[in-house]
């Protein structure tokens, strides 16, 4: 059960509310996010919710019996629309394309993916400057030194940055040259990364892990909420199955269900979602019409020599094409 607070709630309200959801055998958790006040109760008991609806100080009262509440789609009227800055916005029926490379190289690529991102008037870009890798030996990234580099280059060009946050400690070094916090595959289940990206005043767009279940991701998208940060993005970037014809088993489905359960935006990352580049297209286009808010796709000037991931990467002349189509798709599913 969620109870949703008035936001000017008294004291004396405040406690009438405690003691009749005691009263009636609930435990609750107060949370507080950017945009609002909710005592999130569990308990067994099924009750008549205007019991507690019309005290005052409940703004609205909600059963949620999902194991996820406040992502959940059950309470909330409508979907989250979450500003990334300005005027830019996604969810709700706004629309965002991500791309740049997997990994920031050196200054002469940021330059030329924003070159890039512009003529396709794509103003978010996305990059590594932490990578995790699965050996220990290859490149992992240009740190905190090659985000700042980037984003004196990208925020002179009006470009966001979203790039991938790997631990608690890189949060406030990074904070102030992040658009959005990224959280990849690996970190999905980072339950003390997520709770401190709940303390956080910035959107983060939340991987599904490579094996976790759709279910896994809303519970790891519920630690974010419930920590205080409502504005998180949902991305199906593809599992881990028998299948080896191609490096990850993107799941359509989830972005059909994730949009059905949740209120919360849902992006896809048809990048690694599938692993090899001459199919990416394809996988952004199904993603689309599955009713994703957004694609993240890598990109880069020449995807052979990419310090990372050029196996899925797509070049400009690709991405160009790959952008202009994305769009058309969205404008007959709308
Ligand atoms: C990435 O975005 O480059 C990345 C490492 O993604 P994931 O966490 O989905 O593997
Ligand atoms: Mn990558």
């Amino acid at each position: 059960m969620i109870i949703h607070l008035e936001n000017n709630i008294s004291e004396e309200s405040e406690s009438t509310i405690k003691s009749s959801i005691e009263t009636l055998g609930f435990t609750h958790n107060e949370v507080t996010t950017q945009y609002g006040r909710y005592f999130v109760c569990i308990g067994k008991k099924s009750i008549d919710l205007r019991s507690i609806g019309h005290l005052s100080g409940v703004k609205d009262i909600h059963k949620v019996s999902d194991p996820y509440k406040l992502v959940s789609g059950k309470w909330k009227v409508g979907k989250s629309e979450i500003t990334i800055g300005g005027d830019l916005k996604i969810g709700n029926g706004n629309f965002q394309i991500m791309a740049g490379p997997c990994s920031i190289e050196n200054e002469d690529q940021i330059k030329s993916t924003i070159d890039h991102l512009k003529k396709s008037n794509i103003s978010i870009m996305r990059g590594g400057v932490y990578k995790p890798r699965s050996s220990p030996y290859s490149f992992r990234g240009l740190g905190i030194e090659g985000l700042k580099l980037w984003h004196d280059i990208a925020s002179a060009e009006g470009i966001k940055i979203i790039t991938e946050v790997m631990q608690v400690s890189q949060i406030k070094e990074m904070y102030d040259y992040v658009d959005i916090f990224q959280v990849g595959a690996r970190n999905s289940q980072n339950f003390n990364l997520l709770d401190e990206l709940g303390k956080v005043d910035k959107p983060v767009l939340l991987k599904r892990g490579i094996s976790g279940t759709i279910e896994e991701l809303l519970q790891s998208a519920e630690y974010i909420f419930s920590n205080g940060n409502e504005d998180i993005i949902l991305c199906e970037r593809g599992i881990r199955s028998f299948e080896s014809a191609y490096r990850n088993t993107m799941d359509i489905n989830a972005i059909t269900i994730l949009k059905d359960r949740s209120h919360l935006p849902v992006v896809a990352d048809p990048s690694h979602g599938i692993g090899v580049r001459k199919y990416v297209d394809s996988i952004a286009f199904a993603s689309v019409a599955a009713g994703a808010d957004g694609i993240i796709m890598e990109v880069h000037s020449c995807p052979q020599k990419a310090l990372s991931d050029g196996q899925q990467t797509l070049d400009y002349r690709q991405s160009a094409e790959a952008i202009d189509k994305i769009l058309k798709v969205r404008e007959v599913i709308v």
